[in-house]
């Protein structure tokens, strides 16, 4: 401990190993071994673990000297902590999400096996807090920042670098309720069967020809058939069925 810190009594932080990924190394220390963190007496524990870098939606338990604590416990010198991760899965009520930019393809395959998905291109930090607070759905994103914003109701780090690793992760995480081919991919607008009659005019002449059961969002009138790429479609949907 150096320089003015010294002054201040340190507190003891081990983190479980699921979250190691998150710590700051240049404030907490090496990896896998404990943090030693000054503590000022006005701090939160809530504080003293989002400086060591954790969001504190990635948390479940914090334990202080063989106890269970309440984020805003403010620590004492010699406290040792130990911080776990949130406990999976997690059930939001309702399984509701709000994906921020970086996130469209896991909105997509969300959407695929019927999970209440919003998303769009443009939204900024803000606008997203606002949509995930109005419609109560739970914020995923990578971008640790926002989950530090105190006025967002509830958020999660997705973790994984390629699509097919952040759908498995969410999935784990919350354990939706699947409803395959129920919401539209592009708008996550509910589906509603569609007779060939209704559909007609919107298709080209091969699918006319080759398809007979179709479906139609009600929000943005995209019509779905069982088509050519539904190959690949399947497979993401067997993938979150066999979870
Ligand atoms: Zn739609």
């Amino acid at each position: 401990m150096a320089g003015s810190e010294a002054e201040f009594p340190v507190v003891e932080i081990t983190v479980a190993a699921e979250l190691e990924m998150f710590r700051r190394r240049s404030r907490s220390g090496q990896h896998g071994r404990p943090a030693h963190i000054a503590c000022d007496g006005v701090s939160t524990l809530g504080h003293v673990v989002e400086s060591v870098g954790v969001p504190l939606t990635e948390v479940g338990e914090l334990v202080v000297n063989g106890r269970p604590a309440a984020p805003g416990y403010r620590p004492r010198g010699g406290d040792v902590v130990r911080v776990q991760a949130v406990r999976r899965p997690q059930r939001p009520s309702p399984h509701r999400f709000v994906l921020d930019v970086h996130l469209g393809t896991v909105a997509r395959w969300l959407r695929l096996v019927g999970v209440d998905a919003a998303y769009s291109t443009d939204a900024d930090d803000d606008e997203l807090i606002d949509q995930a607070n109005a419609g109560r759905r739970v914020l995923l994103t990578q971008d640790r920042g926002i989950l530090r914003r105190r006025s967002l109701w509830l958020g999660a780090f997705v973790r994984g670098a390629r699509p097919a690793a952040q759908f498995a992760d969410v999935l784990d995480r919350f354990a939706p309720p699947l409803a395959p081919w129920t919401r539209c991919t592009a708008c996550n607008g509910l589906l509603a069967p569609a007779t060939k009659a209704e559909v007609s005019p919107r298709l080209q002449p091969g699918t006319r020809r080759s398809y007979q059961v179709f479906s139609r969002c009600r929000d943005c009138g995209h019509v779905y058939w069982r088509g050519a790429h539904s190959g690949r479609l399947d497979a993401i949907v067997e993938s979150a069925m066999n979870r």
